[in-house]
């Protein structure tokens, strides 16, 4: 089964966790565990991730989205605790992610392009003007799920590169879909072109903001998944 495990939010879905503002999740697979993105504060990654009983030594890799502090804030801390921990980021002109990381350089990758890291994990990466973006695709027997930080590039765009890149339908779609200051018409805009993408079950959070929640739940309906902290999901493998 593959496990996906919300460890850092900023609302919360159990209540004996901390919730903060920034974003993390791990997936457990059999071919190995992921996190993507570390949130903000190590003190709080570190209790949610004891009380959701996931240890740093059981990670194999570490996805870094996007440069900003909610969701790489934490890289380090995590790096101390597992060394051997393989991490991909997207390449950025200044390379002051690659900077900010005190381990072995063949054990980060900067990414420039799509790329797969074995046949069940696959990163997308997209652009906009300010920020290389990257997401994760994982391929399961219903189709792609996927996961992105704060979609600053489009979570549209995002979605339909995803399934053009692995060449499969979405089965699932998490993260942040920064529509958290969008119009409504944007926001509905958003909702045709995911319903376009025929996704079964969409899980969007974080910076997708309180208006855009209420319209996709609305859409989507039962394709709707409420995510916070300590929300766990489960899929065939
Ligand atoms: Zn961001
Ligand atoms: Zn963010």
């Amino acid at each position: 089964m593959l496990k996906i495990t919300t460890v850092y939010h900023n609302n919360l879905h159990q209540s004996e966790l901390k919730d903060d503002w920034g974003f993390s999740c791990v997936a457990e697979h059999p071919n190995g565990n992921v996190i993507f993105d570390t949130g903000a504060k190590p003190a709080i990654l570190e209790s949610n991730l004891k009380k959701l009983h996931i240890d740093p030594q059981s990670i194999k890799y570490l996805i870094i989205s996007h440069k900003h502090w909610d969701h790489k804030g934490r890289a380090l801390w995590l790096l101390e605790q597992n060394p051997n921990i393989i991490v991909y980021m997207p390449k950025t002109s200044s390379n002051n992610l690659e900077k900010s990381l005190p381990i072995n350089s063949e054990h980060i990758h900067s990414i420039k392009e799509h790329c797969p890291i074995s046949d069940t994990f696959h990163l997308i990466l997209s652009k906009n003007l300010w920020l290389n973006e990257l997401a994760l695709g994982i391929k399961t027997s219903k189709g792609i799920v996927a996961v992105t930080g704060c979609s600053h590039t489009g979570i549209v765009k995002i979605a339909k590169t995803m399934r053009l890149v692995t060449k499969e339908k979405i089965h699932a779609l998490f993260g942040g879909f920064h529509l958290m200051r969008s119009s409504k018409s944007k926001i509905k805009n958003a909702v045709i072109g995911l319903q376009d993408e025929d996704i079964n079950f969409i899980a969007p959070c974080h910076c997708t903001g309180d208006l855009a929640l209420t319209i996709f739940k609305e859409e989507f309906n039962h394709k709707f998944l409420k995510n916070g902290i300590g929300s766990q999901y489960l899929f065939e493998v």
